[in-house]
């Protein structure tokens, strides 16, 4: 690592307008000190019930905007923080302000509008036999209904140990807390294994959606992949969705959720209250 790091430093100063390189271990340093700095943020992207055409809930997704370099992706950051293990006290940070967020949105709703919150969950997170409790533990202090947090596992996590996410997932079901499929269709899942696992809702990966109008292969997986959730009774949501014509195909196909940035790019927690006011429908 102090070899890799000389070797960058002395490509900077041949260099001069060569960015300062960005290694995890520069990030590790700062993503420990984010929190007490209060550089994370989070915002919320909402899914929408095609079939109402109103708001279902929203997901969760992380945000640092670093003093000195801006604002980072979690795409960056998050394998950083799985692999030098910051991702616990984020997540853990993460969960607590969403189901916080949730819970006061929620009070000035109607009993029968409730909006659900989706959480991520790492890879390195659902690996921890304390996983699950932790997350008990924090719908108890926020005083969050178990059955509008659901929790967000990528397909690739789900299928790295079956027995382990078997019994993980039979967890979370025990406590009434609801369980999507992440990216679904990028990775290997056996559709036996799916069928096993008591999982609720399979959101279908973006690239999928994103060029399902003129790649007539992706519109032929996100139709299988809606048939499939229908058949097995479970919700569908396709992700990624921007354009009005992506948006007709889904519902010609009869996918029954959908998020993406034709609804709404994810928004600041202060933004959220003009979007519920707006109280639009699709
Ligand atoms: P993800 O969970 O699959 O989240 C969806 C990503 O797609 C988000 O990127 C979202 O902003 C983006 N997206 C939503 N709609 C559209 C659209 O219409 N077009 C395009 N091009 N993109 C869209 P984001 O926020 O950069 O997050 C990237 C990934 O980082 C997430 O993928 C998730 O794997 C991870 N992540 C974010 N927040 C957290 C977190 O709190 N915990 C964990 N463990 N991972 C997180
Ligand atoms: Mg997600
Ligand atoms: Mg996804
Ligand atoms: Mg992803």
């Amino acid at each position: 690592q102090a070899k890799e790091r000389g070797k960058a430093q002395s490509i900077a100063f041949e260099d001069e307008m060569r960015v300062w390189p960005v290694t995890p271990l520069d990030l590790d340093s700062d993503l420990r000190r984010a929190l007490e700095r209060d550089e994370m943020r989070l915002h919320y992207q909402p899914i929408i019930d095609m079939r109402s055409g109103k708001l279902a809930g929203f997901e969760a997704l992380m945000r640092w905007y670093h003093a000195e370099r801006g604002e980072i992706s979690p795409v960056e950051f998050i394998p950083v923080a799985e692999e030098t293990g910051s991702i616990f006290t984020l997540s853990q940070w993460a969960l607590r302000t969403a189901a916080t967020q949730i819970t006061e949105w929620n009070k000035a709703r109607p009993a029968t509008e409730q909006l659900e919150i989706s959480v991520n969950l790492s890879g390195r997170q659902f690996a921890r036999p304390d996983a699950v409790s932790g997350i008990i533990d924090c719908l108890d202090g926020v005083g969050l209904p178990a059955n509008l947090l659901k929790i967000e596992i990528t397909e690739s996590t789900l299928m790295e140990d079956v027995d382990r996410s078997t019994e993980m997932l039979d967890r979370l079901k025990a406590a009434d807390i609801k369980i999507c499929v992440d990216d679904f269709g990028t990775g290997y899942s056996s559709l036996s294994y799916l069928h096993t696992f008591p999982i609720d809702t399979l959101k279908i990966d973006k690239s999928f959606i994103q060029d399902m109008t003129s790649n007539y292969q992706n519109l032929e997986i996100v139709r299988t992949i809606t048939m499939l959730g229908q058949n097995l009774r479970l919700d569908v949501i396709a992700e990624g969705v921007e354009t009005s014509e992506q948006l007709a195909q889904l519902r010609a196909l009869d996918c029954h959720y959908a998020q993406g940035f034709l609804f709404s790019r994810p928004i600041g927690a202060d933004q959220v209250a003009a979007f519920l006011a707006e109280d639009k429908s699709w």
